[in-house]
């Protein structure tokens, strides 16, 4: 365990496929962290802190150490929501030296609306107060925003004894909802969330709804900031949609002048282009898609395979944008050997398709 870290806890996984679920673990960390894999031992270090996890037959042995409380549960938190995951219909027995404290969530902070305003006609700005912005400061740019049913008290979630998250259920079910900080007013101690109201005519669409109608004094709560961090290349290729557009602006602003950045950012239309300041050499192209709702009527992934295909190794590789295209844009990289420390590249929303 590193002697750099004062808060430490232990966990011991029980599960018929020890082997398989540490090669899961090491295999997908390997974009957030720095995996070091032997036969039966990883260790994964990043700013969380570090985890130490040993294969002992049927049993991973795992230990964590981190620099404050708050990374130590957040890393306690994330290492049991994957093994869950991972472990799917396997049976997955986990248990930890301690649980997270009882009450609310290391990383939760509650927010209240103070504004929205449409800022291109489909995306619509929410400003929300949160007593303390300085995690949302730099760094990790994602949250998981809590919007609880409306009329009711919300009722915030917890730990459960395995690690993962205790979510209210029946008439306290919050929508959670992944999105971006697009910025931050230290002043006014704000949070700028930029979100898309995205066209899907039949199906509901709570949180974007929940935008459209956010009054001042509506209750929200926000988990984390983590993932999707400012990325450290002096050259930056950024491909991504609407979802996209509230992180590729807020990389675009906050990178040091002079990185090289070119964006492919498809939009619906010359209405929903944004203005992107930036002290990079910013070269953005915008594309207008014809449909949401046709696989291939974006034009997207074409412009991106090429623009793939002319970077080298060394330049960073951002994308966000829907599961398949992600999917495509994921196995061209692996085709060509791209080092997945010096990529970025996750689906930020999933095209609807009712089942027959
Ligand atoms: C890390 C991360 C960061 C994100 N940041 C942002 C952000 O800053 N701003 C933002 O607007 N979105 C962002 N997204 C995407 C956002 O989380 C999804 O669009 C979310 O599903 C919207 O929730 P909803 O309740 O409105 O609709 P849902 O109930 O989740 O979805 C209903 C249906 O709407 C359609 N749909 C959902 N999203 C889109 C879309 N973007 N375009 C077209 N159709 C869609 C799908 O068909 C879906 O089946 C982010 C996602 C991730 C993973």
């Amino acid at each position: 365990m590193s002697a750099h870290h004062s808060f430490e806890l232990t966990g011991t996984a029980v599960l018929p496929n020890a082997g398989q679920m540490l090669d899961q673990i090491c295999e997908h960390f390997v974009e957030h962290a720095e995996v070091e894999r032997t036969a039966d031992l990883a260790l994964l270090t990043s700013k969380l802190g570090t985890a130490r996890i040993r294969l002992l037959d049927r049993t991973l042995l795992i230990d964590l150490a981190a620099p404050t409380e708050t990374a130590l549960q957040v890393a306690q938190n994330s290492i049991a929501e994957h093994m869950f995951y991972f472990a799917q219909d396997e049976a997955l027995d986990l248990t930890w030296s301690r649980t997270g404290s009882p009450g609310k969530l290391r990383n939760f902070h509650q927010a209240v609306v103070v504004g929205a305003q449409d800022i291109t006609p489909h995306m619509r700005r929410v400003r929300v107060f949160c007593e303390d912005v300085a995690p949302f400061v730099g760094g990790d740019m994602h949250v998981r925003v809590l919007v609880p049913p409306k009329g009711r008290s919300p009722l915030w979630p917890g730990y459960r004894g395995d690690g993962r998250i205790a979510w209210p259920q029946g008439d306290d079910a919050l929508l959670v909802r992944p999105y971006t900080i697009r910025a931050v007013d230290i002043e006014r101690r704000e949070l700028w969330i930029d979100v898309f109201q995205h066209p899907a005519p039949g199906i509901t669409t709570p949180v974007a709804d929940f935008a459209r109608d956010a009054q001042s004094g509506d209750v929200v709560a926000l988990l984390g900031p983590g993932s999707g961090g400012l990325p450290k290349a002096r050259s930056i290729l950024m491909i991504g949609d609407e979802s996209a557009l509230p992180a590729i602006a807020r990389i675009a602003a906050e990178v040091e002048a002079g990185t090289e950045i070119r964006a492919i950012i498809e939009v619906l239309d010359a209405g929903e282009e944004q203005p992107l300041p930036s002290a990079a050499k910013l070269d953005v192209r915008w594309l207008h898609r014809r449909s949401y709702h046709e696989a291939g009527a974006g034009s997207l992934l074409e412009e991106a395979r090429t623009a793939i295909e002319a970077t080298d190794g060394s330049t960073f590789i951002w994308a966000a944008c829907e599961k398949d295209d992600v999917r495509a844009i994921r196995s061209q990289l692996k085709e060509r050997g791209h080092d997945k420390k010096n990529m970025y590249v996750a689906w930020y929303w999933e095209t609807f398709r009712p089942t027959a």
